[in-house]
């Protein structure tokens, strides 16, 4: 509730949805053991395999930014711990979540299931080409940085969906909100500045950095 309090509230998080879903998912369920003592630190912790768990300020913004509702249903590229599809899975109803490494796609499963998080479907595939078989998606959130947004996931967005990813080049990287109009038409709105792991995949970076 501190995490909630101090790093949510009294930023500019004020989505009741949003708020309730942190309040709800236990984000130490989400870190390696060694990283317990920090799993309320306002910062992205080490979660193996090169990848880290976002700074749950950055799942907040993400999450607001979608303006979801309840109903909708989500697609996630870069599940990683796990921690963003669940607390996305609190709010809506149902999530697709991919990540391509098979390790980090096993454990979240397994804590997901461990917490109950029947409506949050992991598959280890590329996520830069969405996840066809639930598309059209009225949200969809990217938590690592393509160098632009991938068109297949353009394309499994929902007319009047929304989609929040993080662009740009290595280490300057704008946090955007794209709304889909109608079949051909996009809204970009920028976010802010932020720092994501790298989104590689067949529409995203052709690997990880150096
Ligand atoms: N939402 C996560 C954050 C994970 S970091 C959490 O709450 O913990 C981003 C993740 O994206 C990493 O696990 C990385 O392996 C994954 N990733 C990178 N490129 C990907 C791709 N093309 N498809 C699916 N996952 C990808």
């Amino acid at each position: 509730m501190a995490m909630v309090m101090d790093q949510l509230r009294k930023r500019d998080i004020s989505d009741p949805l949003v708020l309730a879903a942190f309040s709800r998912i236990p984000r130490e369920a989400f870190v390696e053991e060694a990283q317990l003592a920090h799993a309320y630190d306002d910062a992205p912790l080490p979660i193996g395999n090169g990848q880290t768990i976002s700074q749950p300020y950055v799942v907040a913004m993400t999450a607001q930014a979608l303006r979801l509702r309840g109903h909708e249903r989500v697609l996630e590229v870069g599940t990683g711990s796990g921690y963003a599809a669940a607390i996305l899975g609190a709010i809506v109803h149902t999530v697709e979540t991919v990540e391509r490494i098979e390790e980090l796609a096993h454990t979240a499963t397994t804590r997901l299931a461990a917490l109950g998080c029947a409506n949050v479907r992991v598959h280890c595939a590329d996520g830069t080409l969405g996840w066809p078989a639930g598309a059209p998606y009225e949200a969809i959130a990217v938590a690592a940085s393509a160098p632009r947004p991938p068109p297949t996931l353009l394309a499994q967005l929902a007319i009047g969906g929304r989609m929040v990813l993080p662009f740009g080049d290595d280490d300057r990287q704008r946090l955007v909100r794209i709304t889909r109009r109608d079949a051909t038409g996009y809204d970009e709105e920028d976010l802010g500045e932020v720092r994501f792991v790298p989104l590689v995949g067949a529409e995203g970076w052709p690997r990880e950095r150096s």
